[in-house]
C-alpha cells in the first residue's frame, strides 16, 4: 500500500483514544481514511433510483419552455389595468398544448387554463372567478389583480444551462421526474458498491438448518442485508463463518477479492478480538477499538488487501442490535462516502422525553424509542423500555433512535431530546 498507515492518519486526530473513543472522533477517523471510488455507468432514467449521480447534470432545455398560465382565467396586457374596472372582449381561447395564435389587440383577453402558453401581447391572468361575464365580454373589477400576476415564466423552474442536479446526488422520486423534465433518458450514476458481509460465531445457525441445543438464528445476515440494500448497495451474503483462523481469514481474502466493503458480526470484544487481530495482520491494516458508546461498544475498522485487491473492512458487534447501531452511525457513512454520495447526516430532530433516562456522561447512546404527536401537537418520544443490545424485537417496534449525546447526563421526563427518525416519506 503507497497510502498512510491508517493508523497513523487515525492517531494524528484530537481526542483519539482507542480505549475509550468518542463516537464523533471514530466517525471522523473513519471518514478522515475514505476516498470515494469513482466510475461511472450511463443507465435508463427509470432504473436510477437511489442510484448516485456520477457527474452533474446541466439542463439542456427552458423549463418551462414558454410564459404559461399558473391558472384557469383570462389572458390580457396588464397595462391597461387602472383603478377603473377594465372590460375586455373574448377573441379566443388557449388550453395547454393548443395555444392561442394570433397578437391580441387593445381591449381584448383571451380565455386561458392552466398550463396554456401566454398569448402574443398577455402578460397578466386573472382568475375566472374573480370575472363577471357579459356574453364575449369580461369585467375585471379594479384591484382584482396585479399586472403580471398568475404568469409562470419561461425558465423559473430551471433555466437551460444551470446545474439542475449535482454529481454525488442520490436521485429521489422528485429527481427521476425533474430529470424526465428536462427530457433525459439516461444518466451517468456511480457503479453500485459490493458490500460482502458475514457472520461469525460457532453457535449461529442459518435458516433452514434445525436449532442445536445452544445455538441461535443468524439475524444479523439479514439485517445486514437489508440494510445494505437500502442503501443502494450490493449485497454478498458469504453466510456463517465458523470460529476458526484458517475459515476467516480464506473468507477475508474472498471478500477483499471480491466487494469493496466487508461487514463481519460477531467476533470483535474481548479475547475474540486478540484472535481476530492475529488473522487479519497478514491481510492488511485492522484497528481494534473500544468505542464511548452504548450499545456497540467494541468494533473493527481496516483496509485488507490481498491480490492486489482491496476492501474496506467493518468489524461490527455481533449482539443484534449494536450491530444495527453500529452500522448505522459507522458503516453508513462510511459506505456512502465510497459511493461518492454527497449525503447529510440523517437530521437530528428534538422531542419531549416522556420518561426520564438514565444516562451517564462520557459515552454515547442510542437509545430504541418510539416517536409520535403529543396531546399538545409537539413530538413526544418514548423508550421501547428494556436497552438491551440483544434484543432486536424494540429495535423493530421502535421507530426512531433517542441520541444522547457524549456529555449528556441524566434526562427527566419533559425533557427535549435529540431523536433520528428510521423511515421518511420514500
Ligand atoms: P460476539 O460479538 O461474537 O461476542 O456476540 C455477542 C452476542 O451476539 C452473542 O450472544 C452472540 O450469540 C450474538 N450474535 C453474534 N452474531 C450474531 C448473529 N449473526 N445473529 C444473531 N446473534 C448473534
Ligand atoms: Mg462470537
Amino acid at each position: 500500500m503507497t497510502d498512510p498507515a491508517l493508523s497513523s492518519i487515525v492517531a494524528a486526530l484530537p481526542d483519539f483514544d482507542p480505549g475509550a473513543l468518542p463516537v464523533a472522533v471514530a466517525q471522523k477517523a473513519i471518514a478522515s481514511c475514505i476516498r470515494p471510488l469513482g466510475g461511472s455507468e450511463t443507465i435508463a432514467l427509470d432504473a436510477a433510483l437511489g442510484r448516485v449521480l456520477a457527474a452533474d447534470v446541466v439542463s439542456p432545455i427552458d423549463v418551462p419552455a414558454h410564459d404559461n398560465s399558473a391558472m384557469d382565467g383570462y389572458a390580457f396586457d396588464g397595462r391597461a389595468l387602472s383603478t377603473a374596472a377594465l372590460t375586455l372582449r373574448v377573441a379566443g381561447c388557449a388550453h395547454a398544448g393548443h395555444p392561442f395564435d394570433a397578437m391580441l389587440d387593445v381591449g381584448q383577453c383571451v380565455r386561458i387554463m392552466t398550463g396554456a402558453v401566454m398569448p402574443a401581447g398577455s402578460d397578466t391572468v386573472v382568475p375566472q372567478e374573480l370575472v363577471q361575464t357579459i356574453g364575449d365580454t369580461i369585467a375585471i373589477p379594479s384591484g382584482a389583480v396585479a399586472r403580471g400576476a398568475n404568469r409562470r415564466a419561461r425558465g423559473e423552474d430551471l433555466a437551460a444551462g444551470k446545474a439542475a442536479l449535482n454529481a454525488g446526488r442520490i436521485l429521489r422520486p422528485a429527481d427521476i421526474g425533474l430529470l424526465a423534465s428536462l427530457g433525459i433518458a439516461e444518466v451517468a450514476v456511480r457503479p453500485r458498491l459490493r458490500v460482502a458481509f458475514f457472520s461469525t460465531g460457532d453457535e449461529l445457525r442459518s435458516l433452514g438448518e434445525p436449532l442445536d441445543d445452544g445455538c441461535v438464528y443468524d439475524s444479523n445476515r439479514h439485517t445486514l442485508r437489508a440494510m445494505l440494500l437500502r442503501l443502494g448497495c450490493e449485497p454478498l451474503d458469504m453466510g456463517v463463518v465458523r470460529d476458526d483462523p484458517a475459515a476467516l481469514e480464506a473468507a477475508l481474502r474472498f471478500a477483499c477479492d471480491n466487494a469493496d466493503a466487508v461487514l463481519t458480526s460477531g467476533g470483535v470484544s474481548g479475547g475474540d478480538a486478540d484472535y481476530t487481530k492475529q488473522i487479519v495482520e497478514k491481510l492488511g491494516e485492522i484497528m481494534f477499538w473500544k468505542l464511548a458508546m452504548r450499545p456497540g461498544r467494541p468494533m473493527a475498522f481496516g483496509k485488507l488487501a490481498a491480490n492486489g485487491n482491496h476492501a474496506w473492512l467493518f468489524g461490527l458487534p455481533g449482539n443484534p442490535v449494536a450491530t444495527m447501531v453500529a452500522f448505522y452511525f459507522f458503516a453508513r457513512g462510511a459506505l456512502l462516502q465510497l459511493m461518492g454520495a454527497d449525503e447529510a447526516p440523517p437530521p437530528l430532530l428534538r422531542a419531549q422525553s416522556q420518561s426520564p433516562i438514565r444516562k451517564r456522561p462520557g459515552r454515547t447512546e442510542y437509545q430504541r424509542g418510539i416517536l409520535a404527536r403529543g396531546a399538545d401537537g409537539m413530538p413526544q418520544v418514548r423508550s421501547t423500555g428494556a436497552q438491551g443490545s440483544g434484543i432486536l424485537r424494540s429495535m423493530s417496534e421502535a421507530n426512531c433512535m433517542i441520541v444522547l449525546g457524549h456529555e449528556q447526563g441524566d434526562v427527566a421526563a419533559g425533557d427535549m431530546v435529540d431523536v433520528i427518525l428510521f423511515d421518511g416519506l420514500c
